[in-house]
């Protein structure tokens, strides 16, 4: 490839919006540009990386016993409603209509358009297990596209569905996609941790994600992980021990008491002079759409996605002001927020986090502004709610649930996760086979995503420094630049072509840069773009001698035109 004639343009600034150093490399090295938030066009330059990611994932999916498939974009209504998700998947499915009127949807996944297909074509146990893989654009209407290509409303995805005989079959099935998930990431120059993860409403299933850890702030999830042993979970899902489990207060007595404009914990701690882990908290969440009430240690927060599971809702958020008034009249009470307890309030659900089941003499709201109950203990003073789950948002210094060891914290990109999703589909849209003893079960599913253009951006995010973007060789656009730094000096221009058609002639992926620019710029290309290796051809050419550059280590030696060409091939074929 000739710089000159490649369609690429480096930019100098970043973009407004770019808020990670993928997005904003990417624009300025010319690999991608924004058609509209969360919607790009990928450029030849990132075009050949995410082909590269591509074939990796087919070879290994391929080599795992999963056959490729390609499924329409445009879904029907009618198999979404036999999922039930036509209703509850929200504004990020994007919906359309033809011109009969019927409605459609973009596909954000595929599970309703697979488990369709497997019913009408798969009638017996004898055709099991298969496991089916596409690789597509997906579409989701996120409500924050943002951080360029990690959260995009146009994607690419390699989603993979199996389908098993019994949970036997999905255990195998499972594992054999963790294996695949391994090798890719790996082969991507990308090293990933595998957590547990929360896997929706529908409790009990396992599912598991595989992040790239990332001091960044890109990193949008929180992953706890055990310094001990193997334990790692995203923080919707991680489990810890407190080390001060049981809390004793200092009132011994149950008493109501005033405590005047002690709205918040802090407040209220001052004014008692206590510390929050004697407190029970109460907070009012609307759980679709009605009240509920979640009672926490005063110290500790509440997981949101563990709230919603533990309740099986479809949508949780804190309540309003106004929402928690309308609570409180309906319940007989005038109390403002901050002084709320569970005694008495017509709440559709009450739930408890284990947190305050080991309280003693602890305080707590008793829905009057401007007084709490002191020395309070369950039973006698306030019955202990009959849900008590782990709501608790564990943190870094807790401990491990599987071991002693403590749980740190780091921030991690979700690249990819698999589910065992069981009969979830199969049964409500009536997809079964015939098992050997003749009878028709649902068939047991489960399905594996990688987010094929968030991969690409992850790496850059792994693999970047000041000068710009360091993708390793097996996922990087090209790998050798060779610069003639003067294109007007014959020897140096016609060594530099030799060169390029050595490489090229023996299949390296080489690009030459006989744009008629001054050096410095077209170094400062060559670094924002990330060629693997840079030969450059200068003055020292007179002695025969070329100058030979890593990207990565900045390491640079000067070799003769033929070690260039004999030690490109050493790096690279290794
Ligand atoms: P997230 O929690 O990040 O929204 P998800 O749980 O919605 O991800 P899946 O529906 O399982 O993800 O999709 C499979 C993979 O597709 C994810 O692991 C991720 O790598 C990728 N992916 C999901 N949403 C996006 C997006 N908006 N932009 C780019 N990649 C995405
Ligand atoms: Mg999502």
């Amino acid at each position: 490839m000739q710089m000159s004639k490649m369609f690429f343009q480096t930019l100098r600034e970043d973009p407004a919006d770019a808020e990670v150093i993928s997005h904003k490399l990417l624009t300025r090295a010319g690999y991608i540009r924004k058609l509209t938030g969360g919607i790009y066009t990928y450029m030849p330059l990132m075009w050949r990386v995410l082909k590269k990611i591509e074939i990796i994932v087919r070879e290994e999916m391929d080599n795992s016993g999963a056959q490729e498939l390609l499924m329409p974009i445009l879904q029907t209504e009618e198999l979404w409603q036999e999922s039930g998700r036509w209703d509850v998947y929200g504004k990020e499915l994007m919906r359309l209509k033809d011109r009969h009127g019927r409605q459609l949807a973009l596909g954000p996944t595929h599970e309703e358009i697979i488990t369709a297909l497997v019913r009408d074509e798969i009638r017996s146990y004898r055709q099991l297990p298969v496991n089916l893989y596409q690789i597509q654009n997906k579409f989701r209407d996120e409500i924050r596209p943002r951080f360029g290509l990690l959260r995009g409303r146009e994607f690419i995805m390699k989603d993979a569905y199996s389908f098993d005989i019994d949970e036997e079959g999905l255990d195998k099935s499972y594992e054999i996609m963790a294996k695949a998930y391994t090798n890719i990431f790996k082969r991507c120059g990308l090293e990933t941790k595998m957590v547990r993860s929360d896997s929706g409403a529908i409790g009990g299933n396992v599912s598991h994600e595989f992040m790239v850890l990332t001091q960044t702030d890109s990193g949008e999830n929180d992953v706890l992980y055990c310094d001990t042993c193997e334990y790692a979970a995203n923080s919707n899902h991680a489990e810890s021990r407190m080390p001060d489990a049981r809390i004793n207060g200092k009132y011994e007595k149950s008493h109501k008491i005033e405590t005047p404009n002690t709205k918040t914990i802090e407040q209220l701690c001052k004014f008692l002079n206590i510390p929050p882990s004697i407190i029970c908290k109460t907070l009012v969440y609307i759980a679709d759409s009605k009240p509920i009430l979640a009672l926490i240690r005063g110290d500790k927060e509440v997981e949101e996605t563990k709230l919603k599971n533990a309740i099986g809702a479809n949508e949780i958020r804190i309540a309003t002001s106004e929402e928690i008034a309308e609570l409180m009249s309906k319940s007989g009470f005038s109390a403002e927020a901050g002084f709320i307890g569970p005694k008495g309030i017509k709440a559709d659900k009450i739930i408890a986090d284990k947190s305050v089941v080991s309280l003693k003499n602890f305080v707590i709201g008793i829905n009057e502004t401007d007084y709490h109950l002191v020395g309070a203990n369950w039973s006698q003073d306030v019955d202990l709610p009959e849900i008590c789950e782990d709501i608790r948002l564990s943190v870094a210094g807790e401990i491990c649930p599987n071991c002693h060891g403590k749980l740190l914290i780091t921030k991690g990109i979700e690249v990819g996760n698999i589910f065992k999703l069981g009969t979830k589909y199969s049964e409500k849209m009536k997809a079964t086979f015939t098992d050997e003893n003749g009878r028709e079960i649902p068939f047991i599913m489960g399905c594996y995503g990688i987010g094929v253009s968030r991969t690409a951006a992850a790496a850059v995010e792994r693999y970047h420094d000041e000068f710009g973007i360091k993708l390793p060789k097996e996922i990087g656009p090209f790998h050798v630049i060779v610069v003639p730094v003067n294109t007007n000096d014959e020897l140096q221009f016609n060594t530099a072509k030799e060169i390029y058609e050595e490489l090229r002639s023996q299949n390296f992926e080489v690009v030459i840069d006989d744009r008629n620019e001054r050096a410095g710029v077209k170094f400062k290309d060559a670094d924002l773009i990330g060629f693997p290796i840079r030969i450059t051809v200068g003055k020292t050419v007179n002695e025969g001698l070329v100058e030979f550059k890593l990207r990565d280590s900045g390491e640079m030696l000067k070799l003769t035109k033929k070690e260039a060409i004999s030690k490109v091939k050493n790096i690279l074929q290794d």
